[in-house]
């Protein structure tokens, strides 16, 4: 399922690591985390004009178009004011501005909301989140953004197609196969419903994946506890292991296809916010599109498992 391939680089080893069903590549070096860059972590206070606090997101955000938001538990959802999809949405997840530790009601509730949101639209969905703007957050209040498109992103697609033609040439559904392969293969972390893995070939730090067993956006529904215990066990796990900020996505096929495709939740660690502003994605991640991993995903859930 993978091609794992080491070299001796002088100063420790690098792996380069292939995904068959996609061709996603990545490399790791273990030596780098020595470097020791990003475990500063320091954040702005609240400047008091944030728009998703309890007392400003009913007058600053926008309305769906029958003129509601979507409530449930303290999470709100509405339509994103600077869409990038042709449904955009976003939904606080609490009241508080900053949270200690995440509730599993506060997740699933916020999940919930994001399902409700975009299953109107019908098209490739996903739930995506930035914490912390080191991770791409703008605004500082935890939210998810859900998106959904007539055609699916660009790694969606990877998958989409790439479990498509592996059910077409083996008969047997990708991650079905995958589950099997990772029982044994020393990346399995935990959950039973929803097995959560270290993903072999990383696309971010101590990337974990969460297998649904499910396909498309409406089936999440009876699953968001579940995804919610989850998440925010692999965020304690993160935030022990330093890492404050993170993106996680949920990505889903659309209502009506059947490519052989099941849903996944990914969630990457991402440097801590920093006054250098000193980044974790540099031309290796952005042009070369082939990142850089300093944790070697078997070290890594070796070190959950222990925990
Ligand atoms: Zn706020």
């Amino acid at each position: 399922m993978f091609d794992i391939e080491q070299i001796d680089a002088g100063r420790g080893i690098v792996q380069y690591r292939r995904e068959h069903l996609t061709g996603l590549r990545c490399r790791i070096s273990p030596e780098r985390i020595k470097r020791g860059i990003g475990q500063y972590y320091s954040l702005a206070p609240p400047s008091g004009e944030c728009p998703f606090c309890p007392d400003r997101v009913r007058e600053e955000t926008p309305v769906f178009e029958d003129g509601t938001r979507i409530e449930i538990g303290e999470s709100i959802t509405f339509p994103n004011l600077y869409p990038f999809a042709e449904c955009h949405t976003v939904t606080v997840i609490s009241r508080d501005h900053d949270v200690e530790r995440f509730s599993v009601r506060q997740l699933s509730d916020a999940l919930l909301g994001q399902i409700e949101s975009l299953k109107r639209h019908g098209g490739y969905a996903s739930i995506n989140w930035n914490y912390l703007p080191s991770a791409g957050a703008s605004i500082a209040h935890p939210h998810l953004q859900g998106i959904s498109d007539r055609s699916p992103s660009t790694l969606a697609e990877c998958y989409l197609a790439g479990s498509y033609r592996y059910r077409a040439r083996r008969g047997t559904i990708y991650q079905d196969d995958l589950l099997a392969h990772e029982m044994d293969a020393g990346r399995y972390l935990f959950g039973d419903e929803i097995p959560w893995i270290a993903s072999a070939v990383p696309l971010g730090e101590r990337e974990v994946r969460g297998l649904l067993p499910i396909r498309i956006l409406e089936e999440a529904e009876s699953y968001t506890d579940c995804i919610a215990e989850g998440m925010r066990e692999i965020i304690e796990i993160f935030r022990d292991t330093g890492s404050m900020a993170f993106n996680a996505s949920i990505f889903f096929e659309k209502p009506g296809c059947d490519s052989g495709f099941r849903a996944f939740c990914s969630l990457i660690a991402r440097i801590n916010p920093n006054p250098w502003s000193t980044s974790d994605s540099a031309f290796m991640e952005r042009l070369q599109l082939e990142p850089v991993i300093l944790t070697l995903p078997e070290a890594f859930a070796a070190y959950c498992r222990r925990r």
